[in-house]
C-alpha cells in the first residue's frame, strides 16, 4: 500500500460504493489500519492508498482510544454550528490550514459485518470524520478554503514539496 501525494488525480475522483460482502475490501481496511498508525495519522480514506472505494478508518487517539471502520459512510445530520480548527492531511505533507466544519455530525456507516451503525461526533473527532468523508468525493480539505487561499494553499505546498526534494537530494521521501 502506497500513500498517494497530491495531486495524484485518484485523490480527485469520486469512490465508488462498496459492495455487499466485499472480502477483498474488508482486506483492504485492515491493510488502511496497519497503515494509519504507521504512518501516524488520525484518519485515512481508501483513495489516499491508490482504491477508489468508500472506506475510512479514523482513530483521534481519544482515551480509550477507538478505532473506526467504516465503509460507505454517509452525514445523516450535521450542526448549524461551526468550528474552526488547523487541518494537516496525510496527502498534503508539511501542510496545514485553518478550515471551518460542521463542529457536530452523526454519520451512518457499515461495519465489518455490513450491519448498519452510527457515530455521534463533536471535536476533532466531527472534523476528522467530515475531512475523511470528503476523500471519498475527491475533495481535499485545500478545496474547502475559500479561493484565493487555495491558491496560495497550493502553491505553499509546491515550494515545501520542491524544498523537501532538495533536502533529500531529489529523492522523494515525502511521508510525515
Ligand atoms: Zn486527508
Amino acid at each position: 500500500m502506497e500513500l498517494l501525494i497530491f495531486p495524484n488525480p485518484i485523490l480527485l475522483k469520486k469512490c465508488r460504493e462498496v459492495e455487499p460482502y466485499d472480502q477483498e475490501a474488508l482486506a483492504v481496511l485492515d491493510g488502511m489500519v496497519n497503515k494509519l498508525y504507521e504512518w501516524n495519522g488520525v484518519g485515512l480514506a481508501a483513495p489516499q492508498v491508490g482504491i477508489s472505494k468508500r472506506m475510512v478508518v479514523i482513530d483521534v487517539r481519544g482515551e480509550p482510544s477507538i478505532v473506526y471502520k467504516l465503509i460507505n459512510p454517509k452525514i445523516v445530520w450535521k450542526s448549524e454550528e461551526i468550528q474552526k480548527s488547523k487541518e494537516g492531511c496525510l496527502s498534503l505533507p508539511l501542510l496545514r490550514e485553518e478550515v471551518a466544519r460542521h463542529e457536530s455530525v452523526i454519520v451512518e456507516y457499515l461495519d465489518e459485518n455490513f450491519s448498519r451503525q452510527h457515530v455521534e461526533a463533536t471535536g476533532l473527532l466531527s472534523c476528522c470524520l467530515q475531512h475523511e468523508l470528503d476523500h471519498l468525493d475527491g475533495i481535499l480539505y485545500i478545496h474547502r478554503l475559500g479561493k484565493l487561499k487555495k491558491i496560495r494553499a497550493i502553491q505553499k505546498f509546491k515550494k515545501l514539496q520542491q524544498e523537501l526534494k532538495e533536502q533529500c537530494g531529489g529523492e522523494e521521501t515525502l511521508r510525515i
